[in-house]
């Protein structure tokens, strides 16, 4: 396996999810692996993303909880919430995992450059300290950032990468964009007390999903007092002597906020990266273009992740990182990650969790689609007195009674889906899903229990 013409036989830029995956995985079939990161292992995950977030959407909870307690019975007096604790204890944990990740490689015997890499030639990287390294295999997982429109005063906007260090909890907040960023910011933001403005360019949130879950979560979310701005723009934003910021958005009067956080999807990182040296070819968003292995046009470099810009989920990322290293290193035949029925989750307040085709795609794809529906009062909120609904729908394929998309917003919806997705993968029927007694009394069974 070692080829000693070159210093390593894979070459990593880039630890995060899918990077650490393929460097450690690489190392394990015997490969000599080095990789470099010019900010913290772990990646946008587990540093600045699905992590610390997941568990400000936790911290979040409690404000419901708390007052959902009262019908439960439960006093609570002097509750409070302290959001330099919340934000301390998770950057703490971030540490820790941030040190595991670390760890993991250095046990496989991984070589960990904590500076910017730059292919200055074939096979050859340079660091930033100066020092070349060459490589047989160089495998790209520079990820993605936060994309910034150009309007004036963006300078004074924040991206979700700053929203987990702030101060304080914003009083106000207008939350830029209507994806999965924007709508589990406004969230979170939302039940820390912020009065929360979503805008956004198109009037249509979370395009992706199913129309009626999308509908039902903008429904819930103006109950609980979020606002939303559709079909606009910025103007500008001006930073106020008091330290506000005064914002025109177009076909709106000048407000005050106390913060503006951008989330309008993300970009691939690949400045710098020097792919212009040895010709990768990009896609016309910036991506690296690369082919079902994962190979660029170039022969001996490879990416995965985000930076390649096909589902920007971590697991997908980690997939793409097992398949290229056990297709380049490892001892059996080279195989692709299947990108078809992923299933994803959106942890607003309450959640979306999806698998497969939305009605509206069913539909045009099959044309004879059955939908079965539930549409329910969870037993937790009527006691509680919370006229919040849930939603689940299933399409299934009217042609042959498969199950071609599952869609649910409710809570735990996510954890409930991951099983969910497994049937639906396995192109299991209706029939199947009737033949299965429920567990009752949970919100789940109403998957088994659709009309
Ligand atoms: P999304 O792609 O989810 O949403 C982007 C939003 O910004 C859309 O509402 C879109 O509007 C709007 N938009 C896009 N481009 C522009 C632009 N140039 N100017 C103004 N508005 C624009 O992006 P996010 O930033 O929320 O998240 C990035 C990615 O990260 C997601 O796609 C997802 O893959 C991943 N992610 C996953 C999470 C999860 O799994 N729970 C959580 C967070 C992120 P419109 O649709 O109207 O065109």
């Amino acid at each position: 396996m070692a080829d000693t013409q070159y210093d390593f036989d894979l070459f990593t830029i880039g630890i995060g999810s899918g990077g650490t995956r393929a460097s450690r995985i690489a190392a394990g079939h015997g490969a000599r692996v080095a990789a470099a990161e010019e900010y913290r292992v772990g990646g946008t995950c587990v540093i600045r993303g699905c992590v610390p977030k997941k568990m400000l959407v936790y911290g979040a909870h409690f404000a419901e909880d708390l007052v959902d307690a009262q019908n439960f019975g439960w006093t609570i007096e002097g509750k409070s919430f302290d959001w330099v604790k919340l934000r301390d204890h998770v950057q703490k944990d971030i540490d820790r995992l941030e040190g595991l990740y670390g760890e993991t490689l250095d046990n496989h015997g991984v070589t960990i450059f904590r500076e910017r890499a730059e292919i200055t030639g074939p096979h050859e990287i340079t660091l930033a300290s100066g020092k070349v390294v060459t490589a047989k295999y160089i495998l790209i997982a520079t990820g993605a950032r936060p994309h910034m429109p150009d309007f004036e005063g963006n300078e004074h906007a924040i991206t979700s990468n700053e929203a987990f260090h702030l101060d304080e909890v914003p009083k106000r907040i207008l939350i830029a964009g209507g994806g999965y960023i924007a709508n589990e910011f406004a969230g979170i933001f939302n039940e820390f007390g912020s009065k929360v403005t979503i805008a956004n360019r198109s009037d249509v949130i979370l395009r992706s999903y199913d129309a009626a879950l999308r509908d039902r979560l903008l429904q819930i979310s103006l109950t609980k007092g979020i606002e939303f701005c559709f079909n606009t723009e910025f103007e500008y934003v001006k930073k106020q002597e008091d330290g506000t910021l005064l914002v025109k958005l177009t076909g709106h009067e000048e407000r005050v906020f106390d913060q503006v956080m951008i989330a309008t999807g993300r970009v691939p990182n690949i400045e710098g990266l020097g792919l212009e040296n040895v010709g990768v070819e990009l896609g016309d968003r910036g991506q690296i273009k690369v082919d079902e292995f994962s190979k660029t046009n170039v022969d001996y470099i490879y990416a995965v992740g985000d930076v390649t810009d096909r589902v920007q989920l971590t697991p997908v990322a980690i997939r793409e990182g097992q398949a290229f290293a056990d297709s380049v290193f490892g001892p059996g035949e080279p195989y692709s990650v299947d990108h078809s029925c992923i299933p994803s989750a959106v942890f607003s307040h309450p959640p979306i969790a999806a698998v497969g085709m939305t009605e509206g795609e069913a539909r045009n794809h099959l044309g004879s689609i059955k939908v079965f529906q539930s549409d329910f009062r969870p037993m937790k909120n009527v006691v509680a007195g919370r006229n919040e609904r849930g939603l689940y729908k299933m399409i299934v394929d009217a042609a042959n009674d498969r199950i071609v998309g599952i869609h649910m917003i409710a809570p735990e919806a996510p954890e409930i889906m991951q099983a969910a997705a497994i049937a639906v993968k396995a192109k299991l029927t209706k029939a199947d899903f009737d033949a299965t007694v429920a567990i009752h009394p949970t919100m789940a069974e109403e998957l088994v229990l659709m009309k």
